[in-house]
């Protein structure tokens, strides 16, 4: 799991390094992959770009780090704090 997070992270480092228009559509893409981070509480109802994000700060419970496609999933929205 953790070498294909890293092959994906690699691959969108590539991209965005080559830089051509066509591959802005490829970044927008990986952005999807990105961790984000998350209160591991039920009232919770957003995910963070930054660990340190006052909005966690509150957080009572355990924040958990998972893919932003996987916060989607739970129903959480982004953070308007750090986003
Ligand atoms: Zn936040």
């Amino acid at each position: 799991m953790k070498s294909i997070l890293i092959s994906i992270l690699l691959t969108g480092f590539f991209a965005i390094a080559q830089n051509n228009s066509a591959d802005i559509q490829i970044k927008v893409k990986r952005a999807t992959t990105q961790m984000v981070y998350v209160c591991d509480s039920k009232g919770s109802v957003a995910y963070h770009n930054s660990k340190n994000c006052r909005g966690l700060q509150a957080c009572k419970h355990e924040i958990k780090t998972i893919s932003e496609a996987e916060a989607t999933q739970l129903g959480r929205r982004r953070c308007q704090i750090c986003y």
